[in-house]
């Protein structure tokens, strides 16, 4: 646990949430600020920032707890569709340093902010992001 880290408080169960599942490495719970019904954010219970520093298990757990609520989300809202975002860093907008994937409930033409427009990229700049990363990996 980090001490000023609201996730890690909610985990611990020193600051209040609404709860929906929890198991060892993961816990889900409703965004208090829902960019849409039904958005709930799945936490690792361990502290890591973001994804760079999250343990194996921790992202497994936060994935496989994604993949049960988008189904509840589905049983449940049956929306148009179902985003998992998870950001990582100021330029991805992340604003809690605590490793969190959004479940967001989409509607067809809701127009939220998070898309962007189809635009066909360079294929020789693509192919060589392409080489780098794998050299990378
Ligand atoms: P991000 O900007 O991707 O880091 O997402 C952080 C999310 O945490 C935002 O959608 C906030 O609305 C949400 N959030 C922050 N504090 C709380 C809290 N105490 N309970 C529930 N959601 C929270
Ligand atoms: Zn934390």
């Amino acid at each position: 646990m980090t001490e000023d880290c609201i996730f890690c408080k909610i985990v611990a169960g020193l600051a209040p949430c609404f709860e929906i599942a929890r198991d060892d490495r993961a816990l889900a719970f409703m965004d208090i600020n829902p960019a849409s019904p039904g958005h709930v954010l799945v936490v690792s219970t361990e502290h890591a920032a973001d994804l760079h520093g999250l343990s194996p298990e921790g992202l497994a757990a936060a994935a496989l707890m994604a993949r049960r609520v988008a189904g509840a989300i589905q049983t449940v809202l049956a929306p148009d569709g179902i985003n998992l975002i998870q950001a990582n860093g100021p330029g991805a907008a992340q604003s809690v340093a605590h490793f969190h994937i959004h479940v967001l409930p989409r509607t067809m033409g809701d127009r939220l902010p998070i898309n962007w427009l189809l635009s066909p990229g360079d294929r020789t700049a693509i192919g060589a992001l392409a080489e780098r990363l794998k050299a990378a990996l």
